[in-house]
């Protein structure tokens, strides 16, 4: 359980809400904003894009099945633009295909319907959460003392800086991008070999193995970890 994590967090978001269905719209508006949450609504896909473009967002929660415009495609349009607000995707179906669909479109969440409001709560400050670790002008990644200029493509620890290879710096990268979420060897392949057929399989555990003699070696709190039979993450505690 990880629940004083969560009491820490306290930040108001402004969330978009893209959902048609009335009764449930209604619903979780009434829960959103008893949390503290500043919401706009849509119940039409195209309104629904317009208004994620013309607004900063926090958090969208994005239904699928929507009039003019369905959730998967305001979601591939928004990260083409450039958009990366991150998306908690509602699917109605709990197929594989529905999942896959709605992250490869760019959620970086989802629920399937029908949904308890308390586990939608439970994603939203977890999303909440992984905002505040990341930087606001997104330039700099920052975990405890180790921080990450993507523009220079320079590593410090505790302000001692860190020689990285080019594979390194974005291995390290991918971990920070996602901070306290555990990453499985094969997404890491992808992330940062894009699968190269001739990149062999313990490339991941090489790496990592690399990256713990330059990042943690030399410090007490140890960032990079191993999580058994599931794969790598990054997280200060
Ligand atoms: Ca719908």
């Amino acid at each position: 359980m990880n629940s004083g994590a969560e009491m820490c967090f306290h930040g108001t978001m402004h969330i978009l809400l893209v959902e048609d269905e009335r009764r449930l719209a209604t619903a979780v508006k009434r829960v959103l904003e008893e949390e503290g949450h500043v919401v706009d609504h849509a119940a039409d896909g195209g309104d629904a894009y317009a208004q994620a473009k013309s607004e900063d967002y926090d958090v969208i929660v994005l239904d699928v099945m929507l009039p003019t415009m369905n959730g998967y495609e305001i979601a591939r349009r928004l990260r083409a633009s450039g958009d990366a607000t991150p998306i908690l995707m509602l699917t109605a179906r709990d197929s594989i295909q529905d999942r896959v669909e709605g992250l490869d479109a760019g959620a970086d969440d989802y629920l399937v319907k029908p949904f308890a409001l308390a586990e939608l709560l439970a994603r939203i400050r977890a999303i909440g959460r992984r905002q505040q670790m990341s930087p606001a002008n997104g330039n700099v990644l920052t975990l405890a003392d180790l921080e990450l200029d993507l523009r220079s493509r320079e590593a410090t620890r505790d302000g001692r800086r860190i020689e990285l290879t080019t594979k390194e710096f974005t291995l390290l990268e991918a971990l920070m991008r996602h901070p306290g979420q555990v990453l499985t060897r094969s997404q890491l392949l992808e992330l940062v070999w894009n699968y190269d057929v001739l990149t062999e399989s313990n490339v991941v555990d090489t790496y990592i193995h690399y990256l713990r003699a330059k990042v943690d070696k030399d410090s007490e709190l140890k960032l990079i970890r191993t999580i058994r039979g599931a794969g790598y993450a990054i997280r200060a505690n």
